[in-house]
C-alpha cells in the first residue's frame, strides 16, 4: 500500500486513526491493537470460517503479547452469516457481559455486525479485514436488514484497521471480484458527482473527490492478474477500497464512493434479489451490473447535443408533483414504496426550477460533455474488465429478469434524493428513448449483442 496516501487520508477521517495493510500483517495485530486500545482487554469477533483462516492466529498473537482477552465470539460458519438485526442484538447481549474491546476478525458481513455492536455498547473497536470484498471496512454506518428491509444503520468506523495481503489473497475469488467490481463502480460514480457538479446540485469537494478518483484507473487496472492471486494486484484493490471507505468519512456522505450504479444495485437489494441464494449476491457483484449499466446509458447521452435542448417541449411533458407520485407508487411495492415517494417528491422540479436546471444543461453541456468523456470507460471496456476479474456483467448473472432489468433504468433514481446521471437524462426528457436505444436491436443490451459478447468472453 502506498503509506503516504492512506495517512493523507487519515488525517482527514473522523473516526478511523489507523490502517495497516501489508503480506504478514497478522504478525503485528498485537502492536496496532496496544497503540489504540492500550491495555484493554480484546475479545475476538468472527465465525468459524473467518476464525479458521485469521482469528485463530490474532488470539494466539494478542496472548504471545500478553494482552488479555475474553472467549472469542464466534458465529456459525453455515450457512453463510446474514447482516440481519438479530445477530447484532446476540452481539451486543454478549458484548454488554464485559467491557472488551471487540476485535472484528472478518468480511463485509460480520464488520458491519460488529460495527453497530460496538455502537450500540459504546466501544470502539478494530477490524482485521478477511477479503477485499467491499469498500465497508472504513466506511461508517452498518448496511443490515431490519424489519424486513436492508437499511444502513448509524455507527462509526472501526478505530483501526489491519489488512494482510496474505489472507486477502487467500480468500474465496468470489470476494475478491466483488470488491473489484464495488471499487469499479467509482468510474460511473465519479461521473455522476461531475454532473452533479456541474449543475450545482453539490459541489465537487477536491479532497473527497481526489481520494478515490486519482488513483482509481491503477487500482482497477489488473483484473487479470487478481484473479490470478497476484500480490500486488491485491494490495493495489484492497488499498482503493480502504481509501474508498476513508473518503466517505473525511466527506461525511457516501457521494465519493456512490452514483448511479449504487442505486441499481440498492434497488435490487430492497426487491431481495439473490438474498436466499447461500452465498446471498454480493453488493459487490449488483453494484457491477450497475455500472455496466450506467456506463452504457452514458454512452446514449454524451451523443446528444444537449446544448441545443428545447426547453420548452421538456416542459411541456413535466409531470405535477401528483403526477409524480402516482408514477412513483405504481413503479414499486412495499416496503420501498414510501420511501420512493419521499425521496422522489423531495428532488421534485418545480417549472421554474425546471426551467433554471435545464438552460443550465444547455450552456454547460459542451464542457461537462468533455469531463465526463474523460472520466468515464466504456461499458464495453467495463464489462471486460469485470469478466477478467470474476464478476457478473449483466442480469443474466446475478439471476435478475430482463424486463426487471430494463426497469431499473427507471425505477433507481426514486429511491434516493442523490442526483445521477439517471436525473439528468430524466430532466432532460430523454431517459426513455436512451434505454429504448439499449434495448433495441444492435443496442448495447440487445439480445444479439449480449450473445456475441458472451461467445467472445
Ligand atoms: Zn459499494
Amino acid at each position: 500500500m502506498n503509506e503516504e496516501r492512506i495517512q493523507a487520508a487519515l488525517r482527514d477521517a473522523s473516526d478511523t486513526q489507523d490502517v495497516k495493510i501489508s503480506a504478514r500483517m497478522l504478525a503485528s495485530v498485537a502492536d496496532v491493537f496496544e497503540e489504540s486500545f492500550a491495555d484493554r482487554t480484546a475479545v475476538i469477533v468472527a465465525d468459524e470460517n473467518t476464525f479458521a483462516v485469521a482469528g485463530e492466529q490474532v488470539r494466539r498473537h494478542l496472548e504471545d503479547s500478553g494482552l488479555e482477552q475474553v472467549e472469542p465470539y464466534i458465529f456459525p460458519g453455515q450457512p453463510t452469516l446474514y447482516a440481519e438485526y438479530g445477530n447484532v442484538e446476540k452481539l451486543v447481549e454478549s458484548l454488554r457481559r464485559h467491557d472488551a474491546i471487540p476485535v472484528a476478525v472478518g468480511s463485509g458481513t460480520l464488520n458491519d455486525i460488529v460495527k453497530r455492536a460496538s455502537y450500540e455498547c459504546e466501544r470502539p473497536y478494530l477490524c482485521v479485514a478477511t477479503a477485499a470484498s467491499m469498500d465497508g471496512y472504513t466506511a461508517f454506518g452498518a448496511s443490515i436488514e431490519k424489519d424486513g428491509a436492508k437499511q444502513t444503520l448509524t455507527c462509526p468506523a472501526p478505530r483501526a484497521v489491519l489488512a494482510d495481503v496474505d489472507v486477502l489473497v487467500n480468500s474465496p475469488e468470489r470476494m475478491t471480484a466483488s470488491g473489484y467490481a464495488d471499487l469499479l463502480g467509482k468510474v460511473t460514480a465519479g461521473a455522476d458527482w461531475l454532473v452533479a457538479d456541474a449543475l450545482e446540485v453539490e459541489g465537487i469537494d477536491e479532497k473527497g473527490w481526489s481520494l478515490v478518483q486519482d488513483h482509481l484507473r491503477a487500482w482497477i487496472g489488473t483484473p487479470t492478474e487478481l484473479r490470478e492471486g497476484d500480490g500486488e494486484a491485491m494490495d493495489r484493490l484492497i488499498e482503493g477500497l480502504i481509501m474508498s471507505g476513508l473518503s466517505m468519512q473525511a466527506y461525511e456522505s457516501s457521494r465519493t464512493a456512490s452514483g448511479g450504479e449504487h442505486l441499481f444495485s440498492h434497488l435490487w437489494e430492497g426487491g431481495g434479489l439473490g438474498r436466499d441464494e447461500d452465498p446471498p449476491l454480493s453488493h459487490g457483484f449488483k453494484v457491477g451490473v450497475g455500472s455496466v449499466a450506467i456506463a452504457a446509458l452514458y454512452e446514449r447521452i454524451l451523443e446528444r447535443d444537449l446544448d441545443s435542448l428545447d426547453i420548452d417541449e421538456v416542459r411541456r411533458n413535466w409531470p405535477s408533483r401528483e403526477e409524480l407520485e402516482k408514477t412513483v407508487r405504481a413503479a414499486h411495492t412495499p416496503p420501498l414504496e414510501e420511501a420512493a415517494v419521499e425521496q422522489s417528491l423531495a428532488k421534485y422540479l418545480e417549472a421554474g426550477e425546471l426551467m433554471e436546471r435545464l438552460e443550465m444543461v444547455r450552456d454547460r453541456w459542451p464542457e461537462l460533455r468533455e469531463r465526463l468523456a474523460e472520466q468515464l470507460m466504456g461499458a464495453d471496456e467495463l464489462r471486460d474488465m469485470l469478466r477478467e476479474a470474476g464478476c457478473p456483467t449483466g442480469p443474466d448473472g446475478i439471476g435478475l429478469r430482463w424486463d426487471d432489468f430494463r426497469a431499473t433504468y427507471f425505477r433507481a433514481r426514486m429511491i434516493r434524493t442523490r442526483y445521477t446521471v439517471l436525473d439528468l437524462a430524466y430532466e432532460t426528457g430523454i431517459l426513455q428513448e436512451c434505454v429504448e436505444e439499449l434495448f433495441a436491436p444492435g443496442g448495447f443490451w440487445s439480445s444479439d449483442s449480449e450473445a456475441r459478447s458472451s461467445a467472445a468472453g
